[in-house]
């Protein structure tokens, strides 16, 4: 256990990571910090889960100069999704400090926003390489005044081929920069990138003890015939709250989601082909644990952070191992312990085999017909998810949400706790209630208003 006070940290900062319940460092924290703080270039091998966020947050805030209003730190992500937590990290860190402006700058919405909120002052910019270089082509966004660069999940970023939009992006920043890179995995496009853009950088490797210890791996052999169903075996034995399930193609994910909310599941696809409308709807119905399984496919769920995930189970073993231990270091996170299944029919073995290698441990073998229902009832998501139209367009704030549900206006006032994650996109916001409440909190809604305004709501 290393304490953060061991690090030069102001106290307000130290103060804020007591309040946020960060009572040591990770691994990778206590490696990485001492020499990033030193302002020392760094590859940091960390995946997701491993609070490496907080390990490359830390160190840009503590060069930040509140005062100064210029992008003085940039994070480059390959998705969406993870410059989306990466930027909510870096504000949780940032609340010790005054005013700090973190910009999200991605694809797939209009520039317009993205540019009004640079032209305001941004000091912090997260996004992925492609948005950004657009947006330095067209001169909204000036990295002059660059002092820390992050490459996060730079593996990921290379194989989605990134590399160039990466370069082109990195040479209109300062020389005289400090440079963090965090990698899950070393391709040799790391070394490309280490040797093109850093100095001298310091190398850090954690050994990765969480998908090690906490979570333990079980393995079910089934048929082409019964392999669907099975997932309803596990379910309705573990009961799990949140659960991923991973399929190999998208086929198979829309088959499995149409199996499982036959079968009364409340349960949703990730794939590729889903706008990212649909895309957002479905993350945060998960995220606010009213979906109880997320059917994925690889691709699809990269980048995708997921607290108190209570199960994953591998629908198809994936012929490629280092993805499987991607899979199935989702659960098990921050030091909880976490279950993953696989299930794997008499032609997947070369894979299991394959997987065995890759991990040094031979896989255990559970039979299906010991996968007897449990508990009561149905499974159900103990959330329900309000939509309610209008979102940052409307400049809707979660703590609008929650203030119009916790005030006495429209019907009762609910408490905190009965309220769960409000997520708000670009066009709606997506607020989990306890399903107790689900119906009388949507008519609240309806009928009191949301940030001065009348709202409307409805239940998915
Ligand atoms: P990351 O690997 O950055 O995605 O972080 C994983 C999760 O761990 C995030 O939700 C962080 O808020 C949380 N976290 C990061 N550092 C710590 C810490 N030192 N103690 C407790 N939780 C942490």
């Amino acid at each position: 256990m290393t304490a953060f006070s061991s690090l030069p940290l102001p106290p307000a900062v130290l103060a804020n990571l007591t309040q946020l319940g960060y009572e040591s460092m990770t691994p990778i924290q206590a490696a990485s910090l001492p020499v990033a703080l030193a302002g020392k270039d760094l590859i940091a091998q960390a995946k997701t889960g491993s609070g490496k966020t907080a390990a490359f947050a830390l160190a840009l805030l503590s060069k930040l100069n509140p005062r100064w209003f210029a992008v003085q730190a940039m994070v480059l992500c390959p998705t969406r999704e993870l410059a989306d937590q990466v930027t909510v990290e870096i504000r949780r860190l940032a609340r010790a400090q005054d005013n700090i402006k973190v910009v999200t700058l991605c694809g797939g919405v209009a520039t317009r926003g993205q540019r009004a909120s640079l032209e305001n002052g941004a000091h912090i910019v997260v996004g992925t390489p492609g948005r950004i270089m657009d947006l330095l082509e067209r001169e909204y966004l000036s990295l002059e005044n660059l002092n820390t660069l992050v490459l996060d999940e730079a593996d990921r970023m290379l194989d989605m081929g990134f590399f160039d939009d990466i370069a082109t992006v990195v040479r209109q920043a300062p020389k005289e920069r400090q440079t963090l890179l965090f990698s899950a995995t070393y391709p040799e496009g790391i070394e490309k990138l280490a040797t093109q853009f850093m100095r001298e950088p310091q190398q850090i490797t954690v050994k990765a003890a969480v998908a090690e210890n906490t979570i333990e791996q079980r393995f079910y052999e089934v048929e082409r015939s019964n392999r669907l169903d099975t997932v309803g075996l596990l379910l309705n034995h573990f009961r799990p709250v949140s659960t991923i399930a991973f399929c190999n193609t998208k086929a198979q994910c829309n088959a499995l989601v149409t199996q499982l909310q036959g079968q009364g599941f409340v349960a949703q696809a990730l794939h590729g082909d889903l706008e990212q409308r649909d895309r957002d709807q479905v993350l945060a119905q998960f995220a606010n644990r009213s979906c109880s399984v997320l059917v994925a496919t690889d691709v699809a769920s990269r980048g995708l952070d997921v607290k108190e995930l209570d199960l994953v189970i591998n629908v198809d073993i994936t012929p490629d191992a280092e993805v499987h231990v991607h899979r199935i270091g989702r659960t098990g996170r921050a030091g909880q312990s976490g279950l993953a299944v696989s299930l794997a029919s008499m032609n997947e073995m070369g894979s299991v085999g394959k997987i065995e290698q890759y991990q040094n441990a031979p896989s255990v073998w559970f039979k299906r017909d010991e996968l007897t229902p449990t508990g009561s009832g149905r499974l159900l998501p103990p959330m329900v998810t309000v939509q309610i139209a209008g979102g940052r367009k409307e400049k809707i704030r979660p703590g609008d949400v929650l203030g119009a549900l916790t005030s006495t206006e429209g019907g009762p006032a609910y408490t905190r706790e009965q309220i769960g994650k409000i997520a708000v996109t670009e066009f709606c916001t997506f607020v989990g209630v306890e399903r107790s409440i689900a119906k009388d909190a949507c008519a609240k809604l309806n009928a009191g208003k949301v940030k001065g305004k009348s709202v409307r709501a409805r239940l998915l």
